[in-house]
């Protein structure tokens, strides 16, 4: 999760396992927007086997849906067919994992039947082409059946809602923008996945263009910092979101919203 930065220092600010995982969330944004749900990514879904969960350390099973998702739909009220939009920052499996779920027959079915599923263009395309080193990320049971609406560029997606380009994670990563009330708030998934990651240089080893992470990390945080947006961390497990302040050379996270 730290590419090059020593263990000397990443563990001061996360703690790992006898087994080197540190935790981690699968923190998916629901927007209760006027014209329906909107769910941007979907968490890693149930369709893993035993091995894989192991070494992840998965826990996602639901107590009466799937999983840990539709669990957290339904205590606010919400089934799988409320949600209206699933936008997906990219596909790798902790992402797009629960665009779809197992049946009890064993069958792949849709998570949310009645959305309209969103993808960054040439997203779909990079999954179902994949090398050795990409391959182990995108499980294609995520997304080659999905019924995607591939989105190009920077457009507005439902009224107030933007993908924001974030290259480097992979090429098409998308970040996504949340404008309301003249508030603004952005999903930045896997181009700054925990709090940790707000130094510039701290970028994960999973990035297939880290330099190109580092410069899509510096247009994100001076934005955000000019313009007082609140950034939501996907994979942060104690911190939801915060607002970016100048320390430094570097920037603090200020308006920290911590988990309930
Ligand atoms: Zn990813």
């Amino acid at each position: 999760m730290f590419g090059v930065v020593p263990k000397p220092l990443w563990e001061r600010r996360i703690a790992a396992d006898e087994r080197n995982r540190i935790p981690l969330a699968l923190r998916c944004l629901l927007v209760e927007h006027d014209d329906g749900l909107v769910l941007i990514d979907t968490g890693l879904g149930n369709k893993e086997g035993a091995k894989f969960r192991d070494i992840y350390g998965v826990e996602n099973e639901g107590r009466e849906g799937p999983t840990l998702l539709e669990d957290a739909l339904a205590s606010l009220g919400y089934g799988p067919t409320d949600v209206r939009w699933v936008i997906n920052t990219h596909l790798h499996f902790d992402h797009a994992g629960g665009n779809t779920y197992r049946d009890a027959s064993g069958a792949v079915r849709l998570s949310f039947p009645q959305a309209r599923y969103v993808v960054p263009a040439g997203e779909l395309d990079f999954a179902l082409h994949t090398n050795e080193r990409t391959v182990a990320s995108y499980l294609p049971h995520n997304f080659d059946r999905v019924p995607f609406t591939s989105v190009k560029g920077e457009v507005e997606i439902v009224s107030g809602i933007h993908y924001l380009a974030t290259p480097g994670h992979v090429p098409h990563h998308h970040s996504v923008l949340i404008e309301s009330g003249g508030e603004r708030a952005c999903f930045v998934a896997d181009l700054i996945p925990t709090t940790a990651h707000l130094p510039l240089p701290w970028i994960m080893g999973y990035d297939l263009e880290p330099l190109v992470t580092l410069e899509s990390k510096r247009k994100v945080q001076e934005r955000a910092l000019a313009e007082g947006w609140l950034l939501c961390f996907e994979h942060d497990q104690a911190v939801v979101a915060g607002r970016l302040a100048v320390e430094g050379k570097g920037v603090a996270l200020v308006d920290v919203l911590r988990r309930g």
